[in-house]
């Protein structure tokens, strides 16, 4: 909330609360990657750096057959895959809503709902009969059960490519008796109740799907990452650089391994995140205070939540309000109540159908304006933000003022650009630690320097919020230069959970 003598002053506050310098970056990321190392080499830390078992990526010539559930984000999925060998795949998939209810009720609730979605959807949408040879050898050779590959988006501690024990919850989901406790086991628990032959093979993170569906289609790819409702990294390590798995099978057969980074929890102790009161209050507040730290600056579930936090401050500004006449919507006063999309579309309807650069012509906010003041042309695209506005908070038309428009478009703004430039310190310390780049200001030897650098992505963030990408890779040429920035390919892995699991349930078969 402010009290204050200039209204510039307000605004240019939230401005410098919000704006992440150059140097800040380069902090932040010498920071993940000394916490990169110390997950790496240690067990229970913030950055838990998880070993997948994975220890190869695909080339796009795998086949097969196979069913995926994914839980981790805003819906359950149910998909069937048909890899054809040829770097291109189908799918069918339904998705099924999960309900805060069984979020936060016990474990075996939620698993029996996921057991019984995999049945609606095998009875309802599977196109193949699981047991004929010529669709999957693998799979009939074995047994005649349906193998499916589970995508859990959550921090697990896996201990080969089919187990793992769930270490904490995030993203709004708390279901009791769940931690520590195998999550594939209860899984197949939930299907065997129900008799079903379903058989779960293969447990894999949606970070870690991203980069093998990536890698399948695109024929190779160095890392994954999700900027969805959460946000997480994988990447191709050499198991000589994980101290923690020393004595370990995997340790002696050395190579790869694919790690699963778990990079939202960067930074928990919030020492080097430049934190603003927004922050704090959307930290305190949340179901997880002080845990996952990184997401709640970067990801869909909070990007929405911080925008509200900023637009009241200003509604509720004294002497005089800032913003909205000083007026609210249940919409705006609701915890959670501005939903990430929102922001994109006030942004798109700021960019409109031009491709114009998106500097912003209109008035200090310290100062009244009027629409008389504006070019036609900021006329047009105020009027599309209003409507905007008036569609998600339920404002009157007549409540909007240009200058609200105008103000709350900037916000969104500020809010994209901070989330997408952190997530830029994320993907860096990628590139540096796997040598394919050395950080601004230090000289180390880096490999392959002709090398396409595939990084494949998922989540809504990077599919539809306008110019997420382009101010992401403004942060890579600050970090490691723009020789490195051009040769890394941001490709979408659409479907890449369940392509992903697909494919972890073929390596699954093939190991045992
Ligand atoms: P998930 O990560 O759950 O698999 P998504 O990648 O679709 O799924 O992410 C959903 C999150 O993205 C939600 O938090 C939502 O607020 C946000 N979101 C949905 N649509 C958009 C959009 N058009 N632009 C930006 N964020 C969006």
């Amino acid at each position: 909330i402010h009290q204050y003598n200039d209204p510039q002053a307000v605004f240019d506050l939230i401005d410098k609360q919000f704006s992440v310098d150059d140097n800040v970056l380069l902090d932040l990321t010498k920071t993940f990657l000394e916490e990169f190392k110390v997950g790496l080499a240690n067990y229970n830390q913030a950055m838990a750096m998880i070993p997948s078992f994975v220890t190869g990526v695909p080339d796009g010539t795998e086949t097969g057959t196979f069913l995926a559930l994914d839980l981790g984000g805003t819906n359950l999925r149910v998909c069937e895959v048909v890899l054809n060998g040829d770097k291109t795949f189908s799918l069918v998939q339904q998705k099924y809503r999960v309900s805060e209810t069984l979020k936060a009720g016990e474990a075996t609730a939620l698993f029996d709902y996921l057991a019984d979605s995999v049945d609606a959807f095998l009875t309802t949408h599977a196109t193949t009969d699981y047991t004929s040879p010529q669709d999957n050898k693998e799979a009939a050779a074995s047994n005649s059960e349906v193998h499916l590959g589970l995508t859990f988006s959550f921090p697990v501690e896996q201990t080969a490519l089919g187990s793992g024990k769930i270490l904490t919850w995030t993203k709004g989901f708390s279901a009791k008796n769940a931690i520590g406790n195998d999550v594939v086991k209860l899984l197949q628990d939930a299907f065997d109740r129900k008799h079903m032959h379903v058989k779960c093979v293969a447990l894999v993170n949606d970070t870690v799907g991203a980069l093998l569906s990536r890698a399948y289609t695109a024929g190779g790819c160095i890392a994954g990452a999700i900027f969805g409702t959460g946000t997480n990294g994988a990447y191709i390590e050499q198991v000589a650089n994980i101290p923690k798995l020393a004595g370990s099978a995997a340790a002696a057969r050395g190579g790869e391994m694919v790690i699963n980074t778990e990079w939202g929890a960067f930074n928990n102790s919030r020492s080097h995140l430049p934190t603003t009161p927004y922050d704090q209050a959307l930290d305190r507040l949340s179901i997880n205070p002080s845990f996952q730290a990184f997401e709640k600056f970067i990801s869909g579930m909070y990007l929405g939540e911080i925008v509200r936090h900023v637009m009241v401050s200003l509604v509720d500004a004294v002497p005089k309000a800032l913003l909205f006449s000083g007026k609210s919507t249940p919409e705006l006063n609701k915890h959670y109540g501005l939903d990430t999309s929102f922001m994109s579309a006030v942004e798109e309807a700021w960019i409109g159908d031009s491709n114009e650069p998106d500097s912003f012509e209109h008035p200090p906010f310290g100062q009244e304006f009027s629409k008389e003041q504006l070019s036609p042309k900021v006329v047009a695209k105020l009027d599309r933000i209003r409507k905007t506005i008036v569609e998600h908070l339920a404002f009157k038309e007549e409540q909007v003022s240009y200058k609200d428009a105008a103000i709350v478009r900037w916000i969104c703004s500020l809010v994209a650009r901070r989330a997408a430039l952190l997530s830029g310190v994320a993907v860096a310390t990628v590139l540096i630690q796997t040598k394919h780049a050395s950080l601004k200001g230090e000289h180390s030897e880096i490999k392959g320097i002709n090398d396409r650098l595939g990084l494949g992505v998922d989540g809504s963030l990077v599919e539809h919020y306008p110019n997420f990408t382009k101010i992401l890779r403004e942060s890579l040429r600050l970090l490691v230069g723009e020789a490195v920035e051009k040769r890394v390919e941001i490709g979408l892995a659409k479907d890449g959970s369940g392509v992903g699991a697909a494919l972890c349930a073929l390596m699954a078969l093939k190991h045992s």
